[in-house]
């Protein structure tokens, strides 16, 4: 496994480089986010640890830089700031969950090991659903349309995460405790309203009717 960690702090990256190479990862280092930009585009990396603060191109931006560029590398961010408003820049800049320094190098590597794993499994199977296809490892659906070519609709990470989720239980109703928990990973619980969010702006994109996710008042919500 290959990871990148993007940390200006010397005194952080070094150790948890040698830290991560102990455990058998292959470890880059890259101190600025420019840098960072130039690693991620020339190698591919199973992970990338990410620290917010960084000269040249902040965290933020890398990551929704490399998430345009449709790199869907699970990346996971580093930082001192714990404020509600910087984790959900984070998470809707792309990341995929955050670690708080400073952090646990044992909690560190299995976070690691779940955002890799979840990443794999991401990218086996496309999901048929109506008439749409889900391209989970491409953050993208496919909407056939009779007698003409068909249509490419984007998505975003989670709002990817959270289909994904929902198609993969079909005919289950999944409460948003359950969806905040396999699509953000940590300190979920700030983060209902996110999900409401992204419920929205799916349907937007797919469901205006409301007719392929439906809403269970007070239950969560389900796909048939
Ligand atoms: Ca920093």
């Amino acid at each position: 496994m290959k990871i990148l960690i993007v940390e200006d702090e010397k005194d952080i990256a070094d150790p948890l480089k040698r830290s991560l190479g102990k455990q058998s990862f292959a470890v880059d280092v890259a101190y600025d986010g420019k840098a960072a930009l130039e690693f991620i585009r020339k190698n591919g990396y199973d992970c990338i640890l990410l620290d917010l603060n960084l000269p040249e191109v902040d965290g933020i931006k890398v990551s929704q830089i490399i998430r345009q560029e449709k790199n869907t590398t699970p990346v996971i961010m580093l930082t001192a700031r714990s404020q509600i408003y910087d984790k959900l820049k984070g998470f809707d800049a792309g990341a995929d969950d955050y670690v708080t320094k400073p952090f646990d190098l044992s909690e560190l590597i299995a976070r690691i090991n779940t955002v890799i794993k979840r990443n794999s499994l991401n990218k086996l199977n496309s999901l048929k659903f109506d008439k749409f296809e889900l391209f989970p490892d491409k953050n993208m659906i496919v909407r056939s349309i009779k007698g003409k070519s068909s249509e490419e609709i984007e998505l975003s990470n989670k709002e990817t995460g959270v289909l994904e989720y929902l198609l993969r239980n079909k005919g289950k109703i999944i409460s948003t405790e359950e969806l905040l928990e396999h699509v953000w990973d940590s300190e979920i619980d700030l983060f209902t309203d996110t999900l409401k969010t992204h419920i929205k702006t799916l349907r937007k994109k797919i469901d205006p009717d409301k007719k392929i996710i439906t809403t269970i008042r007070g239950k969560g919500y389900c796909i048939n």
